[in-house]
């Protein structure tokens, strides 16, 4: 079990600087999630975890031992890539037992414990078959037994279930985030989806252009994005943004969205730049009578929900509403937002504007 900390580390290759400046902790037994979307840096994160690459500057620190340039050897991880990587010519109980058989650990021992990792991951009846002819998710159970066998402190995931078809992956998402659910040991993990990442992290680093953009529980990524970033790449469809050249006021709890006042959480800090209005699509609501405009341009349908989309003075918006409503192209109606949930950023940086109500999340008070 581990708790894994870095600290301001940074990962230059010659002039290109793939991570900047990170810090954030995980926690022993956390389901950790690094996302953002390709080349932002995860993988790049996770091997100077391992110790497969040397950070460039800041601190690694495993169980508060720094690590940071210690080889993966000594780091006492276990590093699962795409789950196929197996020895195909061996039996399933060979496969999982050889990290062990290769530490010298006595036969007697090493059965003992195939045959308990056997048991939690449910493949006790297939031990004696080769590799070569298992189904892909017998597959994926061996490789994560060959790494859990070793007790390691923590597993390390590079995208797992990235080779497989939707449905598989769903299924095998599930069964991953259950075993360690009963093992508890430290898991990090490295997706660039985000679905993904909020099913089965207990915790999310979104990282950009190798900056980490916002860290924390994926309800308060989702509910409080510090960067139109995050507003954007979490949630499907993403944050509406509406942009708008006013002012706002320390304290001040409106808005104007094209001379129309819209209530807001109460900002700690003014800008008189540019503002952007963040709303996300299910905490839009249509009522004929709000003096916010717009036109339905599209309707898009989704089962039991369906997204519609309105052309404002202030551009798109993406609304949420049940498949019950009955919507037409080209109908005209209002736009209610609930204030709670509005998030204001500053245009010009994209960050999110301290308000009363993200306070906690993003500023720790
Ligand atoms: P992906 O999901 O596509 O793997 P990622 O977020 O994991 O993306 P990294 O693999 O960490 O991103 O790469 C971050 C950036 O660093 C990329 O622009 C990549 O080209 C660059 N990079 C990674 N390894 C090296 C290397 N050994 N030498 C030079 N540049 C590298």
């Amino acid at each position: 079990m581990a708790q894994i900390r870095i600290e301001n580390v940074r990962k230059d290759f010659g002039a290109f600087t793939a991570v900047q400046s990170s810090t954030f902790t995980i926690e022993d037994g956390e389901f950790f999630m690094l996302l953002g979307p390709s080349g932002c840096g995860k993988t790049t994160t996770l091997r100077m975890m391992a110790g497969l690459e040397l950070p460039t500057s800041g601190d690694i620190y495993i169980d508060g031992e720094e690590v940071g340039q210690k080889p993966a050897s000594q780091r006492d991880i276990a590093f699962v890539f795409q789950l196929f990587a197996l020895y195909p010519h061996m039996k399933v109980g060979k496969n999982i037992s050889y990290p062990l058989l290769s530490q010298g650990m006595p036969k007697a021992q090493v059965k003992k414990k195939v045959g308990e990792i056997a048991e939690i991951l449910g493949i006790t009846d297939i031990l004696n078959k080769p590799v070569g002819g298992l189904s892909g998710g017998d597959r994926q159970r061996v490789a994560l037994g060959r790494a859990i066998v070793r007790d390691p402190k923590a597993f390390f995931m590079d995208e797992p279930l990235g080779a497989l078809d939707a449905e598989f992956r769903e299924h095998m998402s599930e069964e991953l985030r259950a075993l360690h659910d009963r093992m508890n040991a430290t898991t990090v993990y490295v997706t660039h989806d985000q679905l993904e990442a909020m099913q089965m992290g207990d915790k999310i680093v979104v990282m950009n252009h190798g900056v980490v953009e916002q860290f924390g529980v994926p309800q308060d990524i989702y509910d409080w994005p510090a960067t139109k970033f995050v507003a954007q790449f979490i949630g499907s469809p993403p944050m509406n943004f509406l942009d708008f050249n006013g002012m706002v006021g320390t304290g001040s709890a409106e808005v104007y969205l094209n001379d129309v006042a819209v209530t807001v959480p109460e900002v700690r800090e003014g800008t008189n730049g540019g503002i952007t209005f963040g709303i996300r699509p299910e905490h839009v609501r249509l009522d004929d009578g709000a003096p916010y405009r717009g036109r339905v341009i599209a309707t898009e349908y989704l089962g039991t929900t369906q997204i519609v989309t309105l052309a404002t003075a202030n551009g798109p918006v993406k609304v949420r509403l049940s498949s019950a409503d009955r919507i037409n192209v080209g109908d005209q109606t209002g736009l209610q937002f609930d204030a709670r949930t509005i998030t204001l950023f500053n245009s010009e940086t994209g960050k999110a504007l301290k308000s009363e109500a993200n306070m906690e999340v993003l500023f720790n008070g």
